[in-house]
């Protein structure tokens, strides 16, 4: 189902699916030029710059996906799955989680109904 074709770290976080394709997981990334964390679609390859993932994806990529911020790809190094530090510092995704819209988890089962916060 998803192929790891750009070895992600084990760490790797997530905030429920893509809505989008309706199957893909939709991971925390932070860009490897300007270090802004992002949430991107295994799956169709959609980037959002923040937590609204109900709206329309700022970019999208077929082979590379460019980061909304600066356009790099973000998929490429030193690109890479968002740390447990990066997102502690992340202003949006701390935002997010106060007002109950973003729930983080760190497996690809589908999000459970309870609130369990990392
Ligand atoms: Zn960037
Ligand atoms: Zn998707």
């Amino acid at each position: 189902m998803i192929s790891p074709s750009d070895t992600p770290l084990p760490a790797t976080y997530y905030i429920g699916f893509c809505r989008q394709c309706g199957t893909g997981p939709l991971g925390l990334r932070t860009c490897g030029d300007c270090g802004n964390v992002l949430v991107v679609c295994d799956e169709c390859d959609s980037a959002w710059v923040d937590g609204e993932v109900d709206q329309l994806p700022a970019t999208t990529g077929v082979t590379t996906l460019p980061c909304p911020h600066c356009q790099s790809d973000v998929f490429e190094e030193p690109g890479h799955w968002s740390t447990p530090e990066e997102l502690l510092y992340c202003q949006w995704l701390n935002d997010s989680i106060g007002r109950g819209d973003v729930t983080v988890h760190t497996s690809l089962t589908p999000p459970p109904e309870d609130d369990s916060v990392v």
